[in-house]
């Protein structure tokens, strides 16, 4: 990737004990690996830079071993200079207190170098605790945390603790609570997307990292859970049938199911393809287990009504080869995905009266892509001008 492309992108890095869950955590966010698959996993063993082709630039990095910050030839500054956000892992099914030993240490040596790092604790494998039980873990997780940093000098350190588990949804609502703080163009986006919401008649809104399925952006409506759920199980079904018929997606597009781009490097569906990643196909169509826990009254019950799931082939507002996708369910809520860029796609939710105005929909979705593209093309002009006066 050009230095400048991977510059403009939130970096984060995850870190925490052996068997804490990162590798895991890694292979379900960013390469739509099955949860119970991470059963088999190696223990990670080296410092693990992912070169994905995702909005977010993600590194992975283990105790012990990896980290030892009394070695003098450690160098710091190097590795946290950089980094957005620091997220540690935390088993919260085992005894923690090493976790929290690690996790004050590195606090320390992170912030001493970077005061910008924004430290994310996730107390994770929550799956397996009860409810009374996960708030009280959080409780004196937070608290003995806390409690230490201020006794460090560090009481104005700001951490933020998250419960996550990779059988649900929670990994991914936590990435996309990380990533948010890491976005300085954020205030804009969710304003675009609110304008876009009051003007089309649109219910809800996410602007999605595709390969991730993290939502970086959303409008200010409330977020529910079942609506995030099921804009990112459309990912996965778009991706899955364009992995299906490839290429062949234009006999898909005239049968009505999808209408897609079949050229360009930068086309999401294709890169994801080429990453071979679809081991678990199981016949196309697959849900992280989880997910379809969930849903299963709506996504099921839909996609088992023949003629519910039906997407409609619409014309091309742009002219330009985009992904593009509608899909109607049987309780009257059409899910409408458009791509923005390379990264990220627009999935919104609306009821089908507001989707029979298609034509006002299209043309507002293609303005708001407009002004994305300028929003970040500001930023690169920014960035530019910013280096040429440090050269001066
Ligand atoms: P790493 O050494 O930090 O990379 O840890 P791994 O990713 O190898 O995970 C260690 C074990 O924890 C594996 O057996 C995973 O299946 C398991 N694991 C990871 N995440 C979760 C989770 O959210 N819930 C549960 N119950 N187990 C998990």
């Amino acid at each position: 990737l050009a230095e400048e492309d991977r510059e403009s992108r939130p970096r984060l890095m995850l870190m925490g004990l052996r068997r804490s869950g990162k590798s895991s955590i890694q292979r379900v966010v960013f390469h739509k690996m099955s949860p119970t698959e991470t059963l088999f996993l190696e223990s990670t063993s080296k410092i693990n830079k992912d070169n994905i082709h995702s909005f977010i630039d993600f590194q992975v990095w283990d105790f012990p071993g990896q980290m030892d910050f009394f070695d003098p030839t450690f160098d710091t500054t190097a590795i946290f200079g950089e980094v957005g956000a620091l997220v540690f892992v935390i088993d919260s099914q085992d005894d923690y207190m090493e976790a929290l030993a690690r996790l004050h240490t590195t606090v320390v040596a992170a912030h001493r170098v970077n005061p910008n790092i924004t430290f994310e604790v996730f107390i994770h494998k929550v799956d397996g605790l009860s409810e009374d039980y996960k708030i009280d873990t959080q409780r004196d997780i937070q608290q003995t945390t806390m409690d230490e940093l201020s006794d460090a000098g560090l009481e104005n350190v700001q951490l933020a603790f998250y419960l996550t588990s990779i059988y649900d949804h929670s990994i991914f609502e936590a990435f996309s609570k990380v990533i948010q703080k890491l976005i300085p163009q954020l205030p804009t986006l969710e304003n675009l997307l609110n304008i876009l919401c009051a003007n089309s008649g649109i219910e809800k809104a996410f602007l999605f990292d595709v390969i991730s399925k993290i939502y970086i952006a959303t409008d200010s409506s409330p977020v529910d859970s079942q609506s995030y759920e099921i804009c990112s199980d459309m990912i996965d079904v778009i991706i899955d049938i364009s992995s299906i018929y490839g290429r062949a997606a234009i006999g898909a597009k005239s049968q009505g199911y999808l209408e897609d781009h079949q050229d360009g490097q930068d086309d999401w569906t294709q890169q994801q393809d080429g990453h071979g990643d679809y081991e678990d196909t199981n016949g196309g169509i697959h849900q992280r287990p989880g997910a379809s826990d969930m849903n299963s009254q709506t996504v099921v019950s839909n996609s088992s009504r023949a003629g519910s799931l039906n997407s409609v082939p619409t014309q091309q507002t742009s002219g330009n080869h985009e992904a593009f996708s509608v899909i109607k369910m049987g309780n009257g809520t059409v899910l409408y995905l458009r791509e923005v860029n390379k990264y990220l796609a627009l999935i919104c939710l609306l009821k089908a009266e507001t989707f029979e105005k298609q034509g006002l929909i299209d043309y507002n979705v293609h303005c708001f892509k407009e002004a994305m593209d300028q929003v970040f093309e500001l930023k690169r002009a920014e960035r530019t001008r910013r280096e040429m006066e440090a050269n001066q």
